[in-house]
């Protein structure tokens, strides 16, 4: 019998994905992962602060399909042949129990990424996956049916080529695949926290804030969820989204832009002049400082106050037009000048990568040149934090691998 061949480029979560799965639904073929680090899985083992957020209690595909920025279309035909509760069940049938937390991220019950990392490596072990470490692929070329791959340790030479090697943050990065005739995205980076030197509201480093909007002047983006003020400026969800959303906008900005907060969300400027009136009189005998009838932390209610020149042992019958104006409006619509970003350590990925209108979501193999198949953030798809971006390398990882599946026993029959 003629014994196919797979390489996989990448040892991270898309590649011993494709890598397992391949080699567990064709035994006859040989499957070997090519890492050019001496580690395998390194951004698993780093991954959620260490525990590993794997995937995202959300099982609705065209929900779901929302949490990325990049990829929306490509996933709602990806979904449906490998998410969510795929994941759950196919570590869960190894033995590794998952577990959601409230905001709907989902780790292993053991709060170590190091049960993933060791489940994977029990099975690629069990199905006999090849794997050479230290082993940078520089090129790679089509001769004849084979694809032959070049590495700083030797040459190697397979039917089917799996590309799962992780987000680069140069376009020069793309060149070995450029040349095979795929185009790129440009890469920018995703998932950031916002610098704002110098402006005193970083005094409240530490506060958080359940609920904000954030708008992105001179653009139609906005998000909503929690806010944290940390000490170069501002993170927490409703941040990271927005730089998720707006990774290419922000990146043409130069990350110089502003931000418009609105503190109450559930308001605006025009309503909460309305309701002006209402909440002054039913405060009218208390001191301002004191008496914060929004639920917003002390310490941001009291920064607001200074700000407004307010005093804080003033009554609220006493509080000025010129100060309630103010205050009026920076309750809903404070202006924030933000210059330069910060990398968000917990999770950050790459936007742009292999053009998905290059790639068939069905099977994720190129369109351009036949037995090249791709997956994980090499190609143009990220998610917010919560693990999407996992999900999303499981998903290519699993399609890839049934349909070098399929290819390999059509060929065999
Ligand atoms: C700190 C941090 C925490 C994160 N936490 C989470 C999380 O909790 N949940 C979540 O969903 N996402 C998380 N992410 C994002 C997630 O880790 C990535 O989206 C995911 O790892 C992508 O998987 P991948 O297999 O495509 O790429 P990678 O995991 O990057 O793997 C690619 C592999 O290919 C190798 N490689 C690259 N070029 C070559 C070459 N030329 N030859 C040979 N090998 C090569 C690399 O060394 C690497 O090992 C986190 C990211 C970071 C940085």
């Amino acid at each position: 019998m003629n014994t196919k061949t797979l390489i996989v480029i990448g040892g991270g979560a898309a590649g011993f994905f494709c890598a397992i799965n391949s080699a567990r639904m064709n035994p006859d073929m040989k499957v070997t992962i090519v890492e050019k680090q001496k580690q395998l899985l390194s951004k698993v083992k780093v991954s959620g602060g260490g525990r590993c957020n794997v995937t995202h209690a959300c099982f609705d595909i065209d929900e779901l399909a929302k949490f990325y920025p990049r990829g929306q279309h490509f996933l709602k035909k990806a979904f449906h042949w490998f998410k969510t509760n795929d994941t759950i069940q196919w570590f869960e049938e190894l033995g590794v129990q998952l577990k959601a937390e409230q905001d709907g991220r989902m780790f292993p019950t053991t709060n170590s990424s190091q049960t993933i990392i060791d489940c994977l490596l029990k099975e690629s072990l069990k199905y006999k996956v090849d794997i050479i470490t230290s082993c940078e692929v520089i090129d790679i070329q089509k001769q004849e049916e084979k694809w032959v791959i070049n590495t700083l340790s030797g040459n190697f030479k397979t039917d089917y080529l799996m590309i799962a090697a992780g987000g680069f943050g140069s376009s020069a990065k793309f060149d070995w695949l450029k040349q095979i005739g795929h185009t790129i995205e440009e890469p920018v980076p995703s998932l950031f926290t916002f610098n704002i030197p110098k402006n005193p509201i970083i005094q409240l480093m530490g506060v958080s804030i359940p609920k904000v909007q954030i708008k992105l002047v001179g653009s139609k983006l906005q998000t909503v969820g929690p806010l944290l003020i940390t000490h170069w400026g501002l993170s927490g969800p409703a941040i990271l989204k927005l730089s998720a959303y707006g990774a290419r906008e922000l990146a043409n900005k130069k990350y110089s832009f502003s931000i418009i907060i609105n503190w109450l969300p559930e308001t605006n400027e025009q309503s909460l002049r309305s309701d002006w009136m209402n909440i002054r009189n039913a405060n009218a005998s208390q001191k301002i400082g004191g008496k914060n009838p929004f639920g917003l932390p002390t310490r941001l209610w009291q920064y607001f106050l200074i700000t407004c020149k307010i005093k804080e042992e003033s009554r609220w019958a006493e509080l000025a037009a010129a100060n309630q104006n103010k205050l009026i409006t920076i309750l809903t619509a404070q202006i924030f000048e933000v210059n330069g970003k910060t990398t968000f350590k917990e999770e950050f990925v790459t936007c742009g990568g292999i053009k998905l209108n290059e790639i068939d979501p069905n099977t994720m193999q190129s369109k351009k040149v036949d037995n090249l198949f791709f997956g994980g953030e090499v190609i143009d798809i990220d998610g917010v934090t919560g693990g999407f971006n996992f999900q999303n390398a499981w998903t290519n990882g699993w399609i890839a691998a049934k349909a070098i599946t399929e290819k390999s026993k059509a060929i065999q029959m």
